[in-house]
This record gives C-alpha cells, structure tokens and sequence, in this order.
C-alpha cells in the first residue's frame, strides 16, 4: 500500500513543544515525581507513557505537595495558580502556549484599563477558565449566538473582544457582528490560533489525492472527529486511535492510503499506523 501523510497532522506547535518540554524534565529529573495540573493531553498511550516516567496529575493544586514541581500544560492555567504555586515553594515548569499566554496578556492588561473582558469560546475549556483567571474571572464568556440576547451591556462601559484559540472563525465572526449591534465601545482582537484550520485544509488536499483515508486520534476529541467528517465527505475514511483497530482485509480495494491525525496524537502513533500501512 502506498500511504501519504497529511502536511499538518498530529501535534500542533504549542503541543509538541510543551510535550517535548515536560519529556526533558521527566528524563533529567533528580526528585521521584513530577506534577502536572491535569493531563498534559487527552491521549491515553502518551499519558501513560508520561506516567511511568514519572509524571503525577491532578486537577487540584491542593492535592500536590508543596516544594515539588509542577509542569503547567499549553492550555496555560489563571494567574492565582502562580501565585498559589510560588506561595507554596514550587517549581513552575510553565509549558503554557505562547499563542495562549498571549490571550493572556491582552486579557490582563485590558482588565487592567477598565475594560469589560469578552471571551468567545466554551466555559468549561481549561483554556477559557485559565484567561479568564487573567480578568479577576470576570469576563462575560460566550459560546453561541442565542446567549447574546440574553446580556445586558452597561452602555458607560467598554468592552474587549478575544476567542479561545481553537474557536470556529466563521461563529466568533456572526458573534462579533453581532456584539456591534449591542456595544458602542466595543474592540475587537481575534486570537484564534491557526493551528487547527491547517490541519483540516491538508486533510482535505490530502483526501483529494487518495483512495482513503485513516484519521488517527481520540474517538472523543472534537478535533479528530472534524477531520473524519471532512474527509468522509470526500474518500472512504477510517477512523482509529491505534493500529490495533486497522484490519488489512478492510484495504483490499485501496492502493493510496492516506493519514491524519488529530491533535493529541503523538508521532510514535502515527509512525506505527504509517508502518503498519505500507506492509499492508
Ligand atoms: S492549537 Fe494553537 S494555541 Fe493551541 S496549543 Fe496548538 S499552537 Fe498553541
């Protein structure tokens, strides 16, 4: 079987950087354990990986003993949890993405001017909770259209617009348009990351050029499964976490394979789904 890759498939930059970040603690480490605030993705082959060399997670800085280390993940994290961290005597590891910290950055300094903070995106994101932590959690966070109608905008006030970074372009648009329609003092910074869109235009060049194709990832990540209704549309499309799941007879009909990958995929994955392709 022949098999192509997607350009952009797998780990986004701010991902790979910050999985590649904690692996080089995880290696070179003197103390038993290191912590992370959560799981670093959600992947369970990297996850357990991470563990067995060593990582702790928990979703409480509570729950993590004073003076240890602790690896920030891409997502970024409010900024009480530095405070609270340095309070307590730990080291930070801050893999925060720069793209995210960013956000936070304009969330803190427009807080700081006066501003009435807007995130568009879904309030239970670790990223949106972490911006919003950069606002005194006081931003007004909105995930569709309806939720507009029912905000009462203090017409003496002015507001700031951002999006979570993975935000859809085509939504945050209709949102900011129609913010406009309710706000006078209204600016607006668009802060979604590119990452994902590259990732769904190779998939769909990609499809375009094949016989099918495979889309590895999480059957529960909301990007991986973009990728496999995209290219659905287009070629016959299998979707997988691991190469367990891909039977040869299923490829009898193909010659062109082609792979993608969602987000939290690490390399080594796609590397075996590759191999394993090619012997097919
Ligand atoms: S999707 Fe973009 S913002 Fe999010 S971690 Fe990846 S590079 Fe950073």
């Amino acid at each position: 079987m022949e098999v192509k890759i997607a350009q952009n498939a797998g780990f986004c930059f701010g991902v790979k950087r910050a999985m590649q970040t904690a692996w080089d603690e995880l290696e070179n480490k003197t103390e038993d354990k290191i912590y992370s605030l959560g799981p670093l993705i959600h992947n369970k082959q990297a996850v357990d990986k991470y563990k067995e060399k060593g990582l702790v997670e928990h979703d409480d800085l509570d729950n993590i003993p004073s003076d240890s280390k602790l690896i920030i993940r891409s997502h970024g994290v409010a900024e009480k949890v530095y405070t609270d961290s340095k309070s307590r005597n730990m080291e930070i590891v801050d893999t925060t993405c720069p793209f995210v910290k960013k956000i936070h950055n304009i969330a803190k300094d427009y807080y700081e001017k006066g501003y009435k903070i807007i995130i568009v995106g879904n309030p239970t994101h670790p990223e949106i909770i972490g911006i919003n932590g950069w606002c005194n959690n006081e931003a007004i966070i909105i995930s569709s259209l309806e939720e507009i109608d029912n905000i009462t905008f203090d017409p003496t006030e002015l507001y700031h617009v951002v999006s979570q970074t993975t935000a859809n372009l085509e939504l945050f648009d209709k949102i900011v348009e129609k913010l406009k329609t309710k706000i006078d003092n209204l600016t607006v910074q668009n802060t979604i990351c590119s990452a994902t869109k590259e990732r769904q235009l190779s998939a769909i060049d990609l499809a375009k050029e094949v016989d099918c194709m495979v889309v590895i990832g999480g059957k529960h990540s909301s990007n991986t499964q973009k990728l496999v209704n995209i290219c659905k549309e287009i070629v016959p499309t299998f979707s997988i976490e691991t190469k367990d799941e891909l039977e040869k007879e299923a490829f009898a009909a193909f010659k062109v394979a082609g792979v993608t990958a969602g987000a939290s995929t690490p390399d080594w994955i796609i590397d075996e789904v590759i191999e394993y392709l090619k012997e097919i």
